[in-house]
This record gives structure tokens, C-alpha cells and sequence, in this order.
């Protein structure tokens, strides 16, 4: 699938099989993510969000806990720490916490300038909804 956003190719991320039947792709170059299926949406393109409201702080076994970093992908924080079994917490993080890992504020901030301008509208990414 292509990115909307950027125009690069997108990932699929790994569905286990009890999950629902949504498929969920991410874009490696400026992180949207579009998902494909779901309970009231065809298609679902959630809109930009600003680098303070974007991410979840990364939670892994073996993963310092002084440090505050950002989930990124599958797996991986966005500063590329790799850890197998990450996953995002529930709890946002705050790219200017004092414990926030420097490295993934940076890498949210060139990915926050990946995002054209146009697309950082509150509607600029388009929605399928299912039809009931
Ligand atoms: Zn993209
Ligand atoms: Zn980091």
C-alpha cells in the first residue's frame, strides 16, 4: 500500500490470528498508519498529530526505566533500540519530560517535518466508513 501521506511504500504490520480482521500498515519514512478493516470504518486514516501527542513511551523487559523513550515500530523504539515483546504503554510520551531519550525526540521531530504541510490538517487524511 502506498503512503497517502508521503508516497513510499507501506508495511504490514503482523497480525496475530485472534485478532479482528483489520490489517494495519505503517509508513517506515513518516509514520502514518492506515488500517484496513475494522468495526466502523472501511479504511481508516487517523489525522497528524503534533511530536507532543503522537507517541507512546515504549515499554519493554530490559528497557532502563530512567529513560523515557518513544515507542517507534514494531519492536523498536524510534530511536532504534530493538527489544523483542515492546509494546507501547498506555501512557503518551512527553518529548519535553526531562527523562525523554534525546535520540527519539529527534527522530520525532525529522519525522514530524516528513509530513507536508497539507497533511497536517485536522482533515486532510481520508476515511473510508463502513456502511451499515
Ligand atoms: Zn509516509
Ligand atoms: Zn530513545
Amino acid at each position: 500500500m502506498e503512503c497517502d501521506v508521503c508516497g513510499r511504500a507501506m508495511w504490514r504490520w503482523p497480525t496475530l490470528p485472534t485478532e479482528r480482521d483489520e490489517e494495519i500498515w505503517s509508513c517506515s519514512w513518516c509514520h502514518a498508519s492506515t488500517h484496513v478493516g475494522g468495526d466502523w470504518f472501511e479504511v481508516a486514516r487517523p489525522p497528524y498529530l503534533p511530536v507532543e501527542m503522537r507517541w507512546e513511551t515504549a515499554v519493554a523487559d530490559g528497557l532502563p526505566l530512567d529513560v523515557s523513550h518513544a515507542f517507534g515500530i514494531f519492536d523498536r523504539t524510534l530511536c532504534g533500540i530493538q527489544q523483542v515483546g515492546m509494546s507501547p504503554s498506555e501512557y503518551g510520551w512527553l518529548p519535553q519530560r526531562g527523562n525523554a531519550c534525546g535520540a527519539c525526540r529527534e527522530a520525532a521531530g525529522v519525522i514530524d517535518d516528513r509530513w507536508p504541510q497539507a497533511m497536517k490538517g485536522e482533515d486532510a487524511r481520508v476515511s473510508v466508513a463502513r456502511r451499515l
